[in-house]
């Protein structure tokens, strides 16, 4: 931090109230008005920063950036008959692999329990610390951040970016802008590929990939997400979240009093002056020396002075770079802090803020975290308990029975069993509440007709087959019920309710 001198902001992406002229209503135009329904964006370069928040940032970037890149690359043994990757959205055969958790169609409830949960943990995150998740880990704020590095490294920081942009187009500036935009095509094209590996096995996809082998859908896929990270990650950056994402909207109707934000302390830091004015007006003048720097690094290009906005993702870069003008100029720190709005009265007041981890602990955060945990348990205890074994019964309509030329009545069936181990298994297919009844398969003779059926069912599948079921004339109709039982230790079971038709 050298210049701690006062002056202006560079840049600013928030709007101005003044871009809209209006005029009352009732009255005719005394001329034309000139509407702006788009603002033009206002270049944004954040100076570099460095402080505890900016390394939580570097830390949860790479965590973020590492799970997404490395996942589809691990491996996990499901045995011959699965895939050994260890997250796989095989929509081919229709599962969803997660480590040791296997997802089938039906069992898609499961697949909304986390969504559900997911949404309810931005509720626990955002009643409890604001809008963290924008500030911190939205793959938007991530991307965006990598984009403003990858800016640093080519351009310089924030001054040297600002006279790059105002400078005429020369051989130099020419050669760094595309090199830096082909450093922004390379993220944006790992970024797409990295996406289509969760929905193939990743070595042989890029085998196939490099050698024009793969599915157009592939190509398809990294071309437009290489296209859309670039351009919401390297271009249009905080007008994503400022004008485009729905989230800050939400979010500011479940702020209230008790939730921590990004606060300017304005009862200390006005009124704003240089060190040399407050020296000799020490009475007059607050903390803040107009320095400046909040704005220079502030990723949106907002002045958090100007009080809560829906530009603010909370990222405390701002906080950063304050402490460390404070630090300089030997005040104390947190003129710029997460605060909660009944803190900053209680402070403003003269009394002590309470410790940050009480403005956690309020009930509705604790209200949400419960509705939270609940469908978490409830989904452990689905997954637990869930059997691997499943068997429907489809009965034909038409006709409802068939008479025999022996004068018994033959029902007929469609069956489906499906096996969700990753190993073939016999299963012991049963009629229970028909004692005279007996079936056989399409796959058999009736003289093999049995009450009991041994079904070979194949690893992780499902499989459909014509059942019928013969009884003597003089029976009644009859309810019964197929019953399916895996011949292996765990002896699943499962049962579904069928009907027995015979003439009246
Ligand atoms: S709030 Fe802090 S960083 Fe911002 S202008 Fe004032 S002194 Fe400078
Ligand atoms: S005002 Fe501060 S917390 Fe808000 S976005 Fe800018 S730097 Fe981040």
């Amino acid at each position: 931090m050298n210049n701690l001198e006062t002056r202006p902001p560079e840049s600013s992406a928030a709007a101005t109230p003044e871009d809209l002229t209006r005029h009352d209503p009732t009255e005719p135009p005394q001329h034309e008005v000139p509407l702006n329904l788009y603002e033009k964006r206002k270049g944004v370069f954040p100076q570099k920063i460095d402080g505890k928040f900016r390394r939580f940032k570097w830390l949860v970037m790479l965590i973020t950036l590492g799970i997404y890149y490395i996942t589809p690359w691990l491996r996990w043994d499901r045995g011959p008959y699965a895939p050994d990757q260890a997250v796989l959205i095989d929509l081919a055969h229709r599962r969803f692999y997660m480590f040791g958790i296997e997802i089938w169609p039906h069992e898609f409830y499961f697949v909304a329990g986390l969504l559900i949960m997911a949404g309810i943990g931005l509720f626990v995150v955002t009643s409890a610390v604001g809008r963290a998740w924008c500030g911190y880990s939205c793959p938007q704020t991530v991307w965006t951040d990598l984009f403003q590095h990858v800016d640093r490294l080519i351009d310089g920081d924030r001054n040297a970016q600002i006279r790059l942009a105002k400078a005429p187009l020369s051989p130099s500036k020419f050669f760094r802008r595309t090199f830096k935009y082909a450093i922004y095509l390379f993220i944006g094209f790992w970024t797409g590929g990295a996406w289509i590996m969760y929905f193939a096995d990743a070595p042989t996809l890029v085998r196939d990939f490099w050698s024009g082998e793969a599915a157009p859908t592939a190509y398809i896929t990294v071309a437009v997400l290489t296209l859309t990270t670039v351009g919401l990650g390297g271009f249009m950056r905080e007008q994503v979240c400022i004008y485009m994402c729905p989230w800050p909207r939400i979010q500011s109707a479940m702020l209230d009093e008790k939730s921590l934000l990004v606060t300017y302390k304005d009862w200390r830091g006005e009124k704003r002056g240089s060190v040399k004015k407050a020296a000799k007006n020490p009475e007059t003048y607050g903390d803040c020396i107009d320095c400046h720097q909040c704005v220079a690094v502030c990723p949106t290009g907002i002045d958090i002075r100007e009080g809560p906005q829906v530009g603010c993702i909370t990222c405390a870069l701002c906080i950063d770079a304050c402490d460390r003008v404070m630090a300089e100029v030997g005040r104390p720190r947190g003129l710029i802090d997460y605060a909660t709005l009944e803190d900053c009265e209680r402070e403003a007041a003269g009394e002590e803020p309470r410790p940050v981890w009480k403005t956690l602990l309020h009930p509705r955060t604790i209200a949400y975290f419960s509705i939270w945990a609940a469908i978490g348990l409830g989904l452990l205890f689905a997954l637990g308990n869930r059997d691997h074994t499943d068997i429907s019964v489809a009965q034909d309509r038409n006709p409802p029975y068939v008479m025999l030329s022996d004068g018994s009545v033959r029902n007929a069936y469609t069956v489906k069993l499906r096996n969700m181990e990753s190993r073939p298994r016999d299963m012991r297919i049963a009629l229970e509440g028909l004692p005279q009844g007996v079936m056989w398969t399409d796959a058999m003779g009736r003289e093999d007709a049995a009450s009991t059926l041994i079904q070979r069912m194949p690893a992780d599948a499902t499989q459909a087959f014509r059942v019928y079921v013969v009884q003597p004339a003089d029976v009644a109709k009859d309810e019964f019920t197929f019953t399916v039982t895996s011949l292996d230790k765990q002896a699943e079971t499962d049962s579904n309710e069928a009907r027995f038709n015979a003439p009246e």
